[in-house]
């Protein structure tokens, strides 16, 4: 109990994990329903447990909305930045304090764009379903990796338990059908007049200046689509912040669906009561709805799934499955990112992560609880401190000739 009083960051921490535990959240949620999906679960890799803390800040880091990110970013940088000048040492110890914190959220953060690391999968029971992506690009797309591959695609996925993604680059027709290690399916995502239209199917190429004049004009591109073979969705957050008061429209025009959830930072904040307006139009109009990684080879883990039932068309053909700290982006007002994200990451945590985030915080104020002798060197970090346990366990040895004494 002393110890951890000494270590108050560490004591809260402990409350936090069992607290946020009694308000837990699911692992996945519907996206339509908002209730806990049947037959479909995430699993996570056991190495991805053993290092909870870090994988679920590298996730939670990765699931921010671009504007609570920013906040995130800016109230961390500022506070361990002040906390590390204000604690008492030298001017040179408080400088290094000072700069390390803001360092370190920094880190992280280029951290959860590029660490290779295990990531969690989606497991479905259900073997008539095929786990899908709509929306998702390569180093084709402008804005894509350098360097990020079809293969490279294709192993996020799988890793991720998809078993199929369409391949939407940015105005680039993407006409293969590749079968390892997941199924890679024509696609492309049009920039049309303010609009992003995901194009899904047998593409061929389009002159853009025929679509790009005006609404109307935008709109005649979902008829080219189906004389093509192909459908068409609306993708976020295209239609929520450019053509909101046109979504009758898109259904006169002959959209075959919407996104109702995408993972990229400018459109995973769309909020709910906008999410419940789409689904009434889609299920009025018997649309499909999806969700989109509309992944471009940056960050490791997808904020949802889709559960494509080969048999059913429109509204029911398709379950849209998401990571609740996703779909709560469009829920908080950007300024609270700094303790609203970690809160939901916690609330997020299976018992089993939990209890890693418990272990690793023992095992270091353990460690941090041995007394250092003096005369010891700091260097050897946790042998030294075992080196020491033994030693005091031992009788205390007469001081050897010209030999230093213990104090
Ligand atoms: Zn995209």
């Amino acid at each position: 109990m002393n110890l951890l009083r000494r270590h108050p960051i560490a004591l809260g921490l402990l409350v936090l994990l069992i607290v946020s535990g009694l308000q837990p959240l699911p692992p996945l949620l519907d996206a339509v329903t908002g209730t806990v999906p049947a037959g479909a679960d995430l699993v996570r890799p056991t190495t991805y447990t053993m290092l909870a803390p870090l994988s679920n800040v590298l996730d939670a880091l990765t699931f921010l909305s671009l504007a609570r990110a920013r906040a995130f970013l800016a109230v961390w940088v500022i506070a361990l930045g002040a906390w590390g000048a204000l604690r008492r040492g030298s001017l040179g110890r408080r400088l290094g304090r000072a700069v390390i914190g803001p360092l370190a959220i920094v880190l992280l953060g280029v951290g959860a764009v590029l660490l290779p690391r295990p990531v969690p999968a989606l497991v479905t029971s259900d073997s008539s379903v095929t786990v899908l992506d709509y929306h998702a690009h390569t180093a084709a797309s402008h804005d894509g990796r350098p360097g990020w591959q079809l293969a490279d695609l294709a192993a996020w996925h799988a890793a991720q338990g998809f078993e199929a993604s369409y391949v939407t680059d940015h105005n680039v027709v993407f006409n293969q059908t590749i079968d390892e290690p997941i199924r890679l399916l024509p696609g492309v995502e049009w920039s049309v007049f303010g609009q992003h239209i995901v194009a899904i199917g047998a593409v061929a190429p389009i002159d853009r200046s025929v679509y790009n004049r005006d609404t109307r004009s935008m709109l005649r591109l979902f008829a080219e689509l189906h004389r093509q073979g192909a459908l068409g969705l609306a993708s976020l957050p295209e239609y929520w912040v450019s053509h909101w008061s046109d979504l009758d429209d898109f259904v006169a025009a002959g959209v075959d669906g919407f996104e109702i959830v995408n993972c990229a930072p400018k459109a995973i904040g769309f909020p709910q009561p906008q999410r419940a307006r789409v689904l009434q139009l889609a299920a009025q109009h018997d649309l499909l709805v999806v969700g989109a990684s509309d992944n471009h080879g940056w960050g490791k883990v997808t904020c949802v799934w889709n559960l494509s039932s080969p048999s059913a068309h429109g509204y029911r053909a398709n379950h849209v499955i998401a990571r609740p700290i996703a779909l709560a982006q469009g829920e908080w007002e950007p300024w609270t990112a700094a303790y609203t994200q970690p809160w939901l990451m916690l609330r997020g945590l299976s018992w089993s992560e939990r209890s890693s985030w418990i272990t690793w915080i023992l095992v270091i104020l353990i460690y941090r609880a041995v007394p250092r002798r003096a005369g010891d060197s700091a260097g050897i970090g946790i042998l030294a401190r075992s080196l020491e346990l033994f030693k005091l366990r031992r009788p205390p040895s007469p001081p050897a000739q010209g030999g230093k004494t213990s104090p």
